[in-house]
């Protein structure tokens, strides 16, 4: 494989959850594609790129300035699951049964990738918190791997000052190292379900 096909497949393998295998793969098809497929995937990827922005309230993608689930009234805005990333975020909103709100912080606590709290988004997490006094619960959702785990410790100590905030996270029980958004969704609504107070 050389020239074009070649830079596309590199660019694929570089994304999450692709080997060079599935990127080749993937390039030789939408090179084989004359009609449908490819000519929208350029359209959309290029809508994407002008339209899509970050959620003021919860860093979700959105196509507004806030997202469809913090604009949704019927959703329950005093319960909030905080993820890392957002693909984490349409885990849990894959499972169908959360009907809280979310924010997500843009990744965890890594010494070894020299992620420190300044990297990750407290900030408008703690506005929210801040911004009245009604009762809150917040559901700290990381992954079972030690970097999740010190960043559940991290915002515990963070939002531990906040008396109307209980605090819960998911349930143990999730095997150690695993993603929660290779989670299966009965495995991932057990570990919410069963959630503990910090
Ligand atoms: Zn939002």
């Amino acid at each position: 494989m050389h020239g074009i096909l070649k830079d596309i497949s590199r660019i694929l393998a570089s994304l999450p959850g692709l080997g060079p295998r599935s990127a080749r793969r993937i390039a030789i098809t939408l090179a084989q594609q004359k009609e449908d497929v490819t000519p929208v995937l350029i359209e959309l990827l290029k809508q994407m790129k002008n339209t899509i922005r970050k959620c003021r309230i919860c860093n979700n993608l959105s196509q507004d300035s806030i997202c469809h689930i913090c604009s949704n009234h019927s959703r329950d805005q005093h319960q909030i699951c905080i993820v890392a990333e957002i693909s984490d975020l349409w885990a849990i909103e894959n499972m169908g049964q959360y009907d809280g709100v979310y924010h997500v912080l843009g990744g965890t606590l890594s010494i070894a990738n020299a992620i420190g709290p300044d990297s990750l988004d407290f900030h408008t997490l703690e506005m929210r918190l801040g911004e009245s006094l009604e009762r809150k619960e917040c559901i700290i959702a990381m992954n079972p791997t030690i970097q999740g785990q010190a960043t559940v410790h991290y915002i515990h100590e963070i939002l531990k000052k906040y008396d109307h905030v209980t605090i819960s996270t998911l349930a143990l029980g999730l095997p150690m190292g695993a993603q929660l958004d290779y989670l299966d969704n009965g495995t991932l609504a057990m570990a919410m379900a069963s959630r503990k107070e910090m």
